[in-house]
């Protein structure tokens, strides 16, 4: 039997949202976490005509909060997920867009860019945009 307990992401990996989605469950959401006093244990479930065929989980008696974590993850994940993939998409734009204005200023002009020492500070400012930021030329 495969060990299931290291196939989640770690915080250096890129998420695979594509798969993240396909492990969201198909039933219906939002679930509900009620406390059943008799069996001293939290509940979690979907809801149904009938009760007992949405239980999804039991969480100990001193486990209110991963109750409330296990129950929001049904929507909280694909709100995430998609939040993740929009925020992507948008970076993604926004990139193409600081290499067309990168592209424009560094247009071969032998050092010179806007009437400056290239690289000019629009160039710096989009240079210090992105993750390996370059040293100011001034410093
Ligand atoms: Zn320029």
């Amino acid at each position: 039997m495969a060990d299931k307990r290291d196939q989640g992401a770690t915080s250096s990996a890129p998420l695979d949202l594509d798969a993240i989605r396909r492990r969201i469950p198909t039933c219906p959401a939002p679930w509900y976490v009620e406390y059943d006093e008799p069996a001293g244990k939290w509940l979690i479930g979907y809801p149904t005509a009938n009760p007992l065929a949405g239980l999804i989980a039991t969480v100990p008696d001193y486990g209110e909060q991963l109750a409330e974590f296990i129950a929001h993850a049904r929507t909280d994940v694909p709100a995430l997920v998609e939040q993740v993939a929009a925020l992507a998409a948008e970076l993604e734009r926004v990139r193409a867009v600081v290499e067309r204005i990168r592209d424009c200023h560094d247009d071969g002009r032998e050092g010179v860019c806007c009437g400056q020492a290239y690289p000019c500070e629009t160039v710096y400012h989009l240079d210090d945009m992105q993750p390996a930021a370059q040293p100011r030329p001034d410093a």
